[in-house]
């Protein structure tokens, strides 16, 4: 006879959520663009055409660039050759650069949603067990005392006392059960704090302390929804430092950083509840404003701008200057047709706009704000 009772399910629903903890379903294996020799020849052209070395580095983003799956990295290959004519070397590894630290953070975030995922699953799995293991213990020692009585009235017979023994054993067993249940229990909080914190640490950028792009990807969705629900505004500023590559050639790697956590400490000054700073790479931060239009975030990013242009930037230790720094910034508005990365997107398009029309400047995208 097959029996398939509770203990037996709770300990399938058990395995099962370890395996799925433990990796499960590769649902992510994104079947690439096949279209073997036809790729292959896009990619030699690029290659060829950017005056690329064949090294491994290079194929790999000539791949991502010719797949067109990653849409920023697509942007900043088309920025680098509008601006340079071609892909130099040095480009084509800070992109490349920029491209891996993104993957790796974005693995690791998923790991851990899916980690959070299967703990919460055992937690139930561990909690439900200890609530039936106590109920069961309890209707035992019910039933123990009753024969206990019993035994005692008619003058001692051996196998009820056996029984008796038996039972107070295994009622002894489930109380070390539940004891056991209860210090998983405390490893499984624990835990969980743990797996908060490193949530915490990987969604924020670790050179300015701002939110990074996984966590702004969520912000996003979050406000949109609410947005949607109660019809507030919402508006998004996509900001890049100016010439940034100049201040790390002129000044070196270390002076650009410090560069990038004044200009975020500046940024983050205008930040609150409703008004999200995050660095979404390089020198790159978004800006998300919830309950405000385009024109009053307009005004609030360009505010900033404005002061960030008229300081001048000195280096602390040696006095050196840095000089003027800028940044320029593109603005754009959630509209009832268009989803958060439509706006991102138009954001970005009035950047490159900014970008073109001499920099160090705030621009509105098509249809956003007033005067659109
Ligand atoms: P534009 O005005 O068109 O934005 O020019 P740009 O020089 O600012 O832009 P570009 O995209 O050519 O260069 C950005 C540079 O930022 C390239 C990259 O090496 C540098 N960068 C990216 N992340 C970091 C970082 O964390 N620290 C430092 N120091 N530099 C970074
Ligand atoms: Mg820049
Ligand atoms: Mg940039």
């Amino acid at each position: 006879m097959t029996t398939n009772r509770p203990g037996d399910r709770r300990t399938n629903r058990l395995i099962h959520a370890v395996r799925s903890m433990l990796g499960g379903d590769d649902a992510d294996a994104d079947a690439p663009d096949q279209s073997g020799r036809d790729l292959f020849e896009r990619i030699g052209v690029f290659l060829f055409t950017n005056q690329l070395e064949p090294l491994p580095s290079h194929y790999e983003l000539a791949h991502a660039y010719c797949l067109g799956s990653n849409r920023r990295l697509r942007f900043a290959v088309d920025r680098a050759i509008a601006r340079d004519g071609r892909l130099t070397d040095e480009v084509a590894e800070a992109i490349l650069a920029e491209t891996r630290s993104e993957l790796s953070a974005e693995a690791l975030s998923k790991l851990i949603d899916e980690a959070q995922l299967g703990l919460a699953s055992i937690a139930g799995v561990v909690k439900q067990s200890g609530a039936d293991a106590q109920a069961y213990g309890e209707a035992l020692e019910d039933k123990v005392a009753g024969l206990s009585r019993e035994d005692g009235a008619e003058g001692g017979d051996q196998s009820l006392a056996a029984l008796v023994f038996l039972t107070r054993a295994m009622i002894e067993k489930t109380r070390d059960a539940e004891r056991q249940l209860r210090q998983t229990d405390k490893r499984i909080s624990a835990l969980r704090s743990s797996l908060v914190e490193a949530q915490r640490v990987a969604e924020s950028d670790p050179l300015t302390g701002l939110a990074n792009r996984r966590a702004f990807e969520s912000q996003l969705a979050r406000a949109v929804h609410a947005a949607r629900g109660n019809g507030a505004p919402l508006a998004l500023a996509f900001c890049d430092i100016d010439n940034f590559k100049k201040i790390n050639d002129t000044h070196g790697h270390e002076v650009g950083d410090r560069v990038l956590k004044y200009v975020a400490r500046l940024l983050s000054d205008i930040s609150n509840d409703a008004c999200h700073v995050s660095r979404h790479g390089g020198e790159e931060f978004v800006i998300l404003f919830e309950g405000k239009t385009a024109d009053q975030a307009f005004e609030v990013v360009d505010d900033a701008r404005r002061t960030l242009a008229a300081r001048r930037l000195g280096l602390k230790d040696s006095g050196d200057p840095i000089g003027q720094v800028t940044f320029s910034a593109g603005v754009a508005e959630l509209h009832n047709d268009e989803n958060g990365r439509t706006m991102l997107r138009n954001a970005d398009t009035a950047l490159y706009r900014a970008k073109r029309h001499g920099r160090n400047q705030v621009l509105m995208a098509e249809g956003s704000g007033s005067g659109g």
